[in-house]
């Protein structure tokens, strides 16, 4: 066996990471943590220290690590057929099995999946069939999508701009001219601190519909947005946020697309995000939670109403011209399968909204009184606190003191995982579904004491 030596000096010397301080890691500055085991909400590592991961890996291990039913399900999948690929009609049982159960879950309205590998391919996916359904309704003018700042929708060049957040354009050169981005639905962090929740909507309303105005709604395709903010800050949106959005889109005839990546297939207590807030959405992104990440599979589930321009599309022009090479590739089906139907047997997505709930009303109580804790929000398994320098002014500490860091730093000290998010000094939490109330009292009462060490 490697020694954790050897293994260090290795990786130093050959691994990209992503999302990384590429010459910190280089020179030996940052630790890296070279992970072995999971089980149910716990990880391990090399160095023997056991964690409970908070954060699900990137909000993603929603069943839990070490499920023997979709090891089984993969392995079985290899041995018998390890790849074929799904262009000009081909399939596998376990692509053909999985969209059946993707589409029984989907809002009726949904009507086909293509499945990628990624979140952000997903994306990249859905503005290529968003641009392709406005050439062949032949309005090639309509093409701007907008996004939301603090909006997370990936790291490719579309997706990369679709993203609202800084750290993700800087130095790129994105966001790519065709993205705009408008107000996020970020109560806490309104403009105005007199204004209620019915009178930010408007405001964000007020601010979409600027937009659309200045740009012409003959020239925008889409609105992209999280039913609830993820990576920009875990911000669930304001009451009557999304009816009122989508009224707007209706309006001047703008496809919704609902990036589902983090919320979809049970997150928020609910199927979708767009069934816990009555969006109706024209294309759904799918990642993360479709297979629990046990196997890299993204999908964009696609409306009757796009799908039947994108049939006309076909007969006008030939095949579509879009696939990748591992699209519903095998593997990734048939752990998405054993995926789903584990979500069924243990009833899990009723615990994410028990257990969920839970956990959002004990953070809350054991911190919102806390000096430095300006808000704590969550819905489902998803929950944040927010730490500010000056509570009653609402006033936010400088990045340069990385408290936020520094705090989730304090928790893994204490064995809990959770994450610094990349905007602000946020504290999120997103744990596997199988979460109990014990180990929900461990996240909580660790974050106290983290809190407390840092911040007093
Ligand atoms: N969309 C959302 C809402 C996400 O949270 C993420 C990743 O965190 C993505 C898209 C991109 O997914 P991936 O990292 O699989 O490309």
């Amino acid at each position: 066996m490697l020694t954790n030596d050897k293994l260090d000096a290795w990786d130093r010397e050959n691994f990209f990471h992503p999302s990384t301080h590429l010459a910190q890691h280089a020179r030996g500055e940052s630790p890296n943590r070279i992970v072995t085991g999971g089980s149910g909400v716990h990880i391990e590592d090399r160095d023997g220290n056991r964690f409970l991961d908070a954060f699900a890996g990137l909000y993603c291990v929603n069943v839990g690590y070490g499920r023997a039913e979709i090891a089984d399900a993969i392995a079985e999948q290899a041995r018998e057929l390890a790849y074929y690929h799904a262009y000009v009609g081909h399939g596998t049982e376990a692509s053909i099995t999985l969209a059946k159960m993707v589409m029984e879950r989907a809002p009726a309205h949904m009507s086909k999946v293509y499945f990628g590998l990624s979140g952000s391919d997903a994306n990249e996916t859905n503005i290529k069939l968003v641009w392709y359904y406005n050439n062949i309704l032949g309005r090639p003018e309509k093409k701007k999508i907008i996004s939301r700042w603090r909006g997370y929708h990936g790291s490719g060049l579309m997706s990369g701009s679709l993203t609202g957040l800084e750290l993700f354009h800087r130095k790129f050169d994105l966001p790519l001219t065709q993205v705009l981005h408008t107000e996020a639905p970020y109560f806490y962090r309104r403009p105005d601190l007199s204004m209620d929740e019915a009178g930010f909507v408007a405001h964000c309303v007020a601010e979409l519909e600027a937009l659309i105005a200045r740009e012409g709604a003959d020239t925008i395709a889409a609105f992209i947005g999280e039913p609830v903010l993820g990576t920009g800050g875990i911000v669930p949106p304001p009451e009557g946020y999304w009816p009122a959005i989508q009224a707007v889109l209706d309006r001047h005839d703008i496809l919704l697309i609902a990036d589902e990546v983090v919320t979809g297939f049970g997150r928020l207590g609910s199927m979708f995000g767009s069934d816990h807030y009555g969006i109706r959405p024209d294309i759904m992104t799918i990642a993360k939670g479709l297979t629990s990440a046990y196997a890299p599979l993204s999908g964009s589930i696609i409306s009757d109403k796009v799908w039947k321009v994108l049939e006309q599309g076909t007969d006008e022009n030939g095949p579509i011209g879009h696939g990748w090479t591992y699209s519903a590739h095998p593997i990734g089906a048939a752990a998405g399968v054993a995926n789903l139907k584990l979500l069924d047997d243990l009833n899990l997505v009723t615990n994410a909204d028990e257990t969920g709930a839970y956990l959002n009303e004990s953070l809350s109580s054991a911190l919102s009184d806390h000096a430095h804790v300006g808000e704590v929000r969550g819905e489902g398994l998803l929950a944040a606190v927010e730490f500010v320098k000056g509570k009653d002014e609402r006033v936010f500490f400088d990045p340069s003191e990385k408290v936020g860091p520094r705090i989730a730093a304090a928790l893994l000290e204490r064995g809990v995982i959770a994450r610094a998010m990349p905007q602000g000094d946020i504290l999120g939490f997103a744990p596997p579904f199988c979460l109990t109330r014990e180990e929900a009292d461990e996240v909580v009462g660790k974050t106290a004491a983290a809190v407390s060490s840092v911040l007093g």
